[in-house]
């Protein structure tokens, strides 16, 4: 992870991000390092002082590592179709959460407000956004790391 790696310490964001668009499962998936890398990865973005923005759901992956990066003092921008509110945040939403017309705008959203992107884990979900990301990366329509 270009500017997320190095040799910081805790809590003291010397990379260039500030925030960055995780993708990954709306579920947990069949192996238990998909959610171990999903907690991981929220306690390398708080130990980098770097927030997040992804797709505002709590079940999942998406729970855990949104979990764990409010947990651990980092911003949480959640950015949901309006549609998919009962659907995807069950329980308290955490963090702030950015309501939209549909998922062509959620994408844009996310985009518009990451420096860099990851993605871990999941499904279809995951790999359209993984995928749109990386051809917009290569027409030149954004100039951001996609890990
Ligand atoms: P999945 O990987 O299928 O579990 O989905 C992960 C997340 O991607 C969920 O929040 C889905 O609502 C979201 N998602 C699915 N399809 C799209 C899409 N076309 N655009 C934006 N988000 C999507």
């Amino acid at each position: 992870m270009e500017g997320v790696e190095g040799t910081s310490a805790p809590n003291e964001n010397k990379g260039r991000f500030k925030r960055i668009c995780v993708f990954c499962g709306s579920r947990p998936g069949y192996k238990s390092t998909f959610s171990d890398a999903a907690l991981e990865l929220g306690k390398v973005l708080v130990d980098r002082k770097i927030d997040l923005v992804y797709g505002g759901g709590s079940a999942g992956l998406m729970g855990l590592v949104s979990q764990a990066v409010f947990n651990g003092g980092s911003n949480v921008l959640g950015v949901i179709p309006k549609a998919l509110l009962p659907h995807e945040i069950s329980g308290e939403s955490i963090g702030e959460v950015k309501t939209v017309v549909d998922m062509h705008q959620r994408k844009a959203e996310m985009a518009k407000h990451a420096e860099a992107f990851i993605a871990l884990p999941g499904g279809y979900g995951t790999m359209e956004e993984l995928l749109e990301i990386i051809s917009w990366s290569y027409l030149g329509i954004h100039h951001k790391p996609v890990r």
